[in-house]
C-alpha cells in the first residue's frame, strides 16, 4: 500500500501514533461486551486470520498493521484487500497494538469485523448432520475451544443456549483459533431452544453425569443431531434434560467428579462423527 493519509478516510491508509485518537479508542473500547454489542463488532488477531475472514467474506471494518510491517508482501496484500472492502487501514506504532489486544508481544495485524449470528430459525441439520448447543456456557476458553473442535471434526456450528459468554469476546475468538470465522453461531433463549426443538425431527442427545447411556454403546447412524452440553459448575437445567431424546455418560475412572465441558465436548464429538472420519487406508498406513 503506498497511500498514506492522515485523515484515515475509508479506503486509505492512516499513519496512528497517539492512544488518544478516535479510532483507536472505538477499536479498544470492543475489548468490553457493551460497546461490541453497540457497534455489531469485534477483533480478531494475526494476519491469517484476517485473510481466512476475508477468505470467507466476513465485512471488515478496520484493519491495523504495526508499522514494522510495512513492506511486507503478505500484509500489504491483505491491506489493499481492506481498503478494496471499503475498510479504513492505520498504520500503528506496537504501543497501540499492545493496548488494542491487551498483550505484549501482538501480531502484527488486527482486524476489526462486523459480528454475525445464525438466526435459530435457518438451523435446519439434515442428513448426519450435528450441531453442538451449549447451556449457558461461561468461559470464554471453553466456548472456543468448542467452536475449533466443532470445526476440525466437520460438525455444522454451535447454538448458545441462555445467558452465555460472548462468543465474540477476544478471549473467545482466540480459542477459535479461526474457527470464529468457519462455524456458524446461533443464540437462543432456553424457551425459544425449546420451540425450535419441537419442530426438529433428529435426535437431541443430552451428556450428563447422570446419563443412563453409555455414550459408546449409541448407533449415531446418519441422522441429523443436536448435542447438548451442560453448563460447567451445573450441568443441563432439567427442562433441557427433559427434552432430551436420550442422556449419555461418559465413564470416567479416579477421583475427577466431571469432565472439563469442551473435553466431554470433544470426546462426543469424535464418537458422534467417527465415520465420517475413518482415515483411508493410504492415510491410515504409518
Ligand atoms: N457439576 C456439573 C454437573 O453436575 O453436571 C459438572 C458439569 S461438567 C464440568 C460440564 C458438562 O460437561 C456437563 O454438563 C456435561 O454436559 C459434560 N460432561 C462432563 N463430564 C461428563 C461425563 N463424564 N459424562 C457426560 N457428560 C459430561
Amino acid at each position: 500500500m503506498s497511500a498514506h493519509r492522515a485523515d484515515g478516510a475509508p479506503g486509505q491508509v492512516k499513519e496512528v501514533t497517539s492512544l488518544a485518537n478516535p479510532l483507536i479508542k472505538e477499536i479498544r473500547a470492543l475489548s468490553l461486551k457493551k460497546f461490541r454489542d453497540e457497534q455489531g463488532a469485534f477483533i480478531a488477531e494475526g494476519l491469517k486470520l484476517v485473510i481466512d475472514a476475508l477468505d470467507l467474506g466476513w465485512s471488515i471494518r478496520t484493519l491495523v498493521f504495526a508499522k514494522s510491517a510495512r513492506g511486507n508482501p503478505a500484509v500489504e496484500r491483505a491491506a489493499a484487500r481492506a481498503v478494496a472492502a471499503g475498510a479504513t487501514v492505520l498504520e500503528v506504532s506496537e504501543k497501540i497494538l499492545t493496548a488494542i489486544t491487551r498483550r505484549d508481544n501482538p501480531q502484527a495485524v488486527v482486524g476489526v469485523f462486523s459480528q454475525r449470528f445464525c438466526p435459530l430459525k435457518d438451523v435446519r441439520p439434515a442428513g448426519g448432520d450435528v450441531w453442538v448447543a451449549l447451556d449457558r456456557v461461561r468461559d470464554p476458553g471453553n466456548l472456543g475451544t468448542v467452536i475449533r473442535t466443532v470445526d476440525a471434526v466437520g460438525a455444522k456450528g454451535v447454538i448458545l443456549i441462555g445467558d452465555t459468554t460472548d462468543p465474540f469476546s477476544l478471549e473467545t475468538v482466540r480459542a477459535t483459533m479461526g474457527s470464529i470465522f468457519a462455524v456458524p453461531v446461533a443464540k437462543a433463549s432456553q424457551e425459544a431452544f425449546l420451540a425450535w426443538r419441537k419442530g426438529f425431527s433428529g435426535i437431541i442427545a443430552g451428556t450428563h453425569l447422570k446419563g443412563a447411556v453409555d455414550y459408546r454403546s449409541v448407533d449415531y447412524g446418519n441422522r441429523p443431531m443436536v448435542l447438548v452440553m451442560g453448563n460447567e459448575q451445573q450441568g443441563l437445567t432439567d427442562d433441557l434434560a427433559t427434552a432430551c431424546d436420550r442422556l449419555l455418560r461418559i465413564p470416567q475412572a479416579g477421583r475427577a467428579d466431571s469432565l472439563n465441558l469442551a473435553v466431554a465436548t470433544g470426546v462426543m464429538l469424535f464418537e458422534v462423527r467417527r465415520g465420517s472420519l475413518r482415515l483411508t487406508d493410504d492415510e491410515a498406513r504409518p
